[in-house]
């Protein structure tokens, strides 16, 4: 494999920003993260298509990531390369039809007020949630009740190597924070069917939404949202605390004292120090209440 070839190749040949050796604390909303040996942010449908194929000529291992509000990336970071797409997949239009057609780059919350200025309900559980559009339809991003496959109607993804696919989202499984779409296909745009309402209404539905997030979210520290799946009905925050982790810290991480399955960062955790809380995490609930929990937040660069 080679890094470095990929970087001549790509460099300066297509509408992308390509850089090396840059750190994902800077890419992720923990703030945690060695270095990708390469990111790749695409401006265009043929600079996704064309550094793809460089990475699979030269044999680079690589990752799609939006926001990283889902991930925590290794202190030794990542050997390979990082896509993000970037000017042409942050679209937002509004059809005759009344649906509403966005790029995966577009930030989750600017499609919330996109959805509010056109009148247009449904989204309004979307509000608080960090990250993109594809990163949300890769994590069905959602609350216990609402997500945003619910509101897709349909969703077009790179087959690399082959081309662009349409699924209808009735064709996709809809999971607790997962869907049946491969994770080696490439989520590029989605649109949605959302529904004309009384702005005012939709406007304090959101409001009461972000004000709840503030109450129940530790929303000043870098973290990373839930770190442990809900097991069945059952809150996983609840049984944290009822086990007492609030403020079990190591090093620079601590479970939050506001919500007990959000890790926090106090300003110099690692990865390595995450992975110490959630490991206590796991083996208390495990010993106290015998349920093994499983992680929601995505690894990257861990060897496995
Ligand atoms: C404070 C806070 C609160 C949160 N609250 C919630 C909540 O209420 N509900 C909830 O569901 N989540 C919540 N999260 C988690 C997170 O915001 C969501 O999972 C979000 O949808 C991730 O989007 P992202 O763009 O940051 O994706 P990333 O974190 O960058 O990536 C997450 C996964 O999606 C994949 N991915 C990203 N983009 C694409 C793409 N275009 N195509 C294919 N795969 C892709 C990545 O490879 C990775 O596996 C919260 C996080 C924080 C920090």
């Amino acid at each position: 494999m080679s890094l470095f070839n990929a970087y001549v190749t790509l460099s300066g040949a297509v509408d992308a920003d390509i850089s090396r050796d840059e750190r994902m604390a800077h890419r992720t909303t923990y703030r945690i993260g060695g270095p990708a040996s390469m990111v790749a942010v695409c401006h265009t449908y043929a600079a996704l298509v064309k550094v793809l194929d460089v990475l699979h000529e030269e044999g680079v291992e690589w990752v799609v990531m939006g926001k990283g509000s889902n991930v925590l990336v290794s202190d030794a970071g990542f050997e390979g390369c990082v896509i993000v797409l970037g000017r042409e997949f942050s679209r937002i239009t509004l059809g005759d039809d009344g649906l509403v057609t966005a790029g995966a780059g577009v930030i989750l919350s600017k499609l919330v007020t996109f959805a509010l200025s056109n009148s247009l309900a449904g989204l309004e559980f979307a509000c608080g949630i960090p990250g993109t559009l594809g990163g949300a339809i890769s994590m069905d991003a959602g609350t216990r009740h609402e997500w945003i496959g619910q509101r897709l109607s349909d969703v077009v993804v790179l087959r690399p190597g082959e081309g662009l696919h349409r699924y209808p989202a009735s064709e996709v499984e809809w999971g607790y924070r997962r869907t049946s779409i491969p994770t080696s296909e490439i989520v590029l745009e989605a649109t949605l069917r959302l529904e004309p309402q009384d702005k005012a209404r939709i406007a304090s539905e959101m409001d009461q939404r972000l004000a709840r997030r503030r109450r129940t979210q530790p929303m000043g520290k870098p973290s990373c949202g839930s770190v442990f799946r809900n097991p069945g009905t059952e809150s996983v925050a609840k049984m944290l605390d009822e086990c007492g982790l609030k403020g079990y810290s190591v090093g620079g991480a601590s479970v939050s004292d506001t919500h007990a399955n959000f890790i926090v960062n106090n300003g110099d955790a690692t990865a390595r120090d995450v992975i110490a809380v959630m490991g206590h995490m796991h083996d208390e609930v495990l010993e106290k209440r015998g349920v093994d929990l499983q992680p929601e937040v995505k690894f990257l660069g861990f060897s496995s």
